[in-house]
């Protein structure tokens, strides 16, 4: 077989068996790896053959971030951008700016604040919201998507009043005098949301081909698109645009636990799809974000997902074949995840946990020999471990455990949780993994979990994840070789060029 492209004179690692030995050449036929090796493949090169001389560059597998909010990253990028913001004034002069390029009668969004990045230390109340938006509906999403505040209009669109009761799994903001403050919290969140205008089909495909500039501009070819609500109809869009040849990344879409009957009816399952675009799991939330996850031995915490709940929901989509992804932070939430996998006989269904945070002992052996799989964000276990008091300290061994899960059995699989970290940079979590202090793994370990585990836990681990021949040429080129780079450098890393089958999907080479 004759080769259609052959990297030549690098520093290619396959992250397969070989490790991080590096080759100096890989060919390329057909969209996939045919060898890699060394001077000798130059065999293969013939009349019509690329050849492309990598001058000492360094090659690896594309990344692939196992969970990133794809289309909901991009719709940010039609509302206010409020990160950074210090103030409650400053989140209402940044909407009454954006206002203005607003049409009639469309809704005001805006993301990005943290109450606890606010002097005031709380989010902003609705009055304070419509002195900027008016009578026109505006909700404003806190980052990290687990809180959103809404004006006085969006609220009186859900019809929400003092006599209305907390949904379960969620909570409306008050005054004393018991009227809503605007604040909705978890599920209630959806009372406003379920009303709202959903983007255009035109708005949401912007939003993708926006969110894979960036990722492809970090060496991601594959991303696990994470949702929160979701649309049913973002498949599609996924769908034309790969048949568009626009597509730039492989695109595992997570679907909302709200579509697990529609998917049962249709007869999805896991892996279901293309080599582009799969329907990949059923998102459900099991506990709440961050200050409000389930803690075993705590009163606090939110189920968005009860436990008997949970189990008739994993049950289901065991039986019909489809993975659960299931968000789950606080070990009260990953227990209940366990037993309901367990439960199910679900074994064999590469169930996944999202986030995973709090994990203990007993717990780990239960991923284990469950066959669960980890789908964890070293940037965000960094920031846990730099904010005391967000989680007691005895868990210490427990936060973020990536070693001592890898010790249990349990497939680990890294990701950004874009935008609620807004840099999908894969090198600067690699680095807070690798250097850890309680949970650390090697460098081979953490660039695994940025790629085969990725596919492992989207059942792609037979076509992509490393630079094996047959395997998917996803690949990124580096200038100089991040192996041998001191690691503060990788936080402003960015690959010279991607790959994705072969064809060029960022940069020059
Ligand atoms: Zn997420």
């Amino acid at each position: 077989m004759r080769a259609d492209l052959i990297l030549a004179g690098g520093r290619i690692r396959t992250l397969g068996p070989s490790g991080l030995r590096p080759h100096s050449h890989l060919a390329v036929a057909g969209g996939r790896v045919i060898a890699c090796g060394g001077s000798d493949l130059m065999a293969l090169q013939g009349p019509r053959t690329r050849l492309i001389r990598l001058r000492g560059a360094a090659v690896l597998p594309g990344f692939n971030d196992a969970h990133a909010h794809v289309v909901y990253h991009g719709l940010t990028r039609f509302g206010a951008d409020l990160g950074g913001c210090k103030t409650v004034a400053e989140i209402v002069a940044r909407l009454r700016a954006h206002s203005h390029s607003l049409r009639r009668g469309e809704w005001q969004q805006g993301m990005g604040f943290r109450s606890a990045e606010l002097q005031e230390r709380r989010p902003p109340h609705r009055l304070e919201l419509d002195a900027a938006t008016g009578g026109r509906p505006a909700f404003i999403d806190e980052r990290g998507g687990h809180l959103r505040v809404a004006n006085s209009a969006a609220l009186g669109v859900a019809g929400i009043t003092a006599a209305t009761p907390d949904p379960p799994g969620g909570g409306i903001g008050r005054d004393p005098d018991g009227a809503p403050n605007g604040v909705l919290l978890e599920s209630a969140m959806r009372m406003v949301a379920d009303v709202q205008p959903p983007p255009s089909r035109e708005r949401r495909r912007l939003a993708i081909e926006l969110t894979q500039r960036l990722l492809v501009s970090r060496g991601i070819t594959s991303v696990g698109a994470a949702v929160n609500r979701g649309f049913a109809g973002d498949l599609l869009t996924f769908q034309e645009l790969a048949e568009a040849r626009r597509l730039r990344v492989r695109v595992n879409e997570f679907l909302s636990w709200e579509l697990l009957e529609a998917a049962v009816a249709m007869g999805i399952s896991a892996g279901y799809g293309g080599r582009m675009v799969r329907a990949g799991p059923i998102k459900v939330f099991v506990d709440g974000g961050a200050e409000r996850v389930v803690m075993r031995e705590e009163a606090s915490g939110a189920w968005r997902t009860p436990p008997d709940e949970l189990k008739v929901l994993v049950n289901r989509a065991t039986g019909a074949g489809l993975q659960v992804a299931a968000h789950a932070i606080g070990d009260g939430a990953i227990e209940a995840m366990c037993d309901a996998v367990q439960a199910s006989g679900g074994r064999g269904s590469r169930h996944r946990v999202e986030h995973c945070t709090i994990c203990p002992e007993d717990l780990r052996r239960r991923l284990g020999r469950l066959g669960m799989i980890a789908v964890m964000q070293p940037l965000a276990a960094r920031a846990a471990r730099d904010a005391p008091g967000l989680f007691p300290a005895r868990f210490r061994e427990d936060l973020a455990s990536h070693r001592r899960l890898m010790q249990a059995g349990v497939r680990i699989a890294f990701s950004s949780d874009l935008p609620v970290t807004p840099d999908p940079n894969p090198w600067r979590g690699i680095r807070a993994a690798v250097e850890d202090p309680v949970n650390g793994i090697d460098l081979l370990a953490a660039l695994r979990a940025y790629t085969s585990a990725g596919a492992y836990a989207s059942f792609e681990e037979s076509v992509k994840g490393t630079l094996e021949p047959g395997m998917l040429a996803d690949l990124q080129v580096y200038a100089e070789d991040p192996v041998e780079m001191s690691r503060e450098r990788w936080d402003g890393l960015r690959p010279q060029a991607a790959l994705l089958g072969g064809a060029r999907v960022f940069g020059k080479l």
